[in-house]
């Protein structure tokens, strides 16, 4: 069975349609699929119809931004209720506040001497607003060789288009899921520089708060790194999560590529929750 559960489309920072990606996950042969756009549901119903008839199941999800002890943490929420008001009215005052953020990026920016942002990006942006957005456009235009430079140089923080974003709390982000009837899931856990030590703490802290479940294969996180996310899943009975993060057509990630390495036999895996 090939399943992905964390994946982008446009209406975040993703370049393919809902619809896209779908042709793009039977094409791939993925079982179960997951669309989990940044802060938004806005592709969900798009996919859900494109997906009638087809051998395919699709997940109606989305990846929380939040954040815990002043470091930003992405919480994939699957199988919510589209409809939960609560949750509606947060994605929108996220959405304003993802639009007013990249106003002050492109504003730092454009004084730094990067002209032509503010259009370019608005153009670009179908749903809501992301950094990438901005960092295609520094890309395209050669100030960065690629998003790795483009985020170094200057969108990350202390750089000069760095904007200083609060977030929803780790505890509101489980709430606001849990509200939903979804599961929720700390995505990409060896993203974040952390130490294991720390890691394990911040697991711990959303256990606590009635959390789900932790990617244990996505991109780029190696099988050591999988054996010991999966370590301190076991401990504290977290669900394991398997998704991509596919963001567009590109040479080192495909829908489906992230799948178990590492021997998880016996423990808790989110697609059996689903
Ligand atoms: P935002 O949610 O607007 O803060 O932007 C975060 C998004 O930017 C992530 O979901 C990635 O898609 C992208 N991103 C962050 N850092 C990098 C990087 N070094 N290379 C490529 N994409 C990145
Ligand atoms: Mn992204
Ligand atoms: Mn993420
Ligand atoms: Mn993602």
């Amino acid at each position: 069975m090939k399943i992905d559960l964390h994946t982008h489309s446009y209406y975040s920072d993703g370049m393919l349609s809902p619809t896209e990606l779908l042709r793009r996950a039977i094409a791939q042969k993925i079982d179960i699929l997951a669309l989990t756009d940044h802060d938004t549901l806005l592709g969900v119903e798009e996919i859900q119809q494109a997906a009638f008839n087809q051998p395919i199941r699709v997940i109606p999800g989305l990846e929380i931004s939040c954040q815990w002890r002043e470091q930003t943490i992405h919480m994939i929420g699957l199988n919510v209720d589209i409809n939960n008001l609560s949750l509606k009215k947060k994605l929108a005052e996220v959405s304003d506040m993802r639009r007013h953020r990249a106003e002050n990026i492109m504003r730092k920016l454009m004084k730094f001497g990067v002209p032509g942002l503010d259009e370019n990006v608005s153009r670009s942006v179908r749903g809501v607003y992301g950094r990438l957005h901005i960092s295609r456009y520094l890309v395209e235009k050669g100030y960065a060789s690629s998003h790795g430079q483009a985020f170094k140089r200057f969108l990350s923080r202390g750089k000069v288009g760095y904007q200083p974003t609060q977030w929803m709390d780790l505890e509101e982000a489980v709430q606001l899921i849990r509200h939903a009837k979804g599961i929720s899931v700390i995505a990409h856990p060896r993203r974040y520089d952390f130490t294991m030590k720390k890691l394990a703490s911040l697991l711990e802290v959303f256990k606590s708060h009635g959390g789900d479940a932790v990617e244990v294969a996505t991109t780029a996180q190696n099988k050591s790194d999988q054996q010991l996310i999966a370590g301190v899943a076991k401990q504290l009975d977290l669900a394991l999560s398997i998704g991509s993060d596919f963001h567009e057509p590109c040479g080192y990630n495909e829908l489906g590529k992230a799948s178990f390495l590492v021997n998880t036999e016996g423990m808790k895996r989110v697609a059996d929750l689903l």
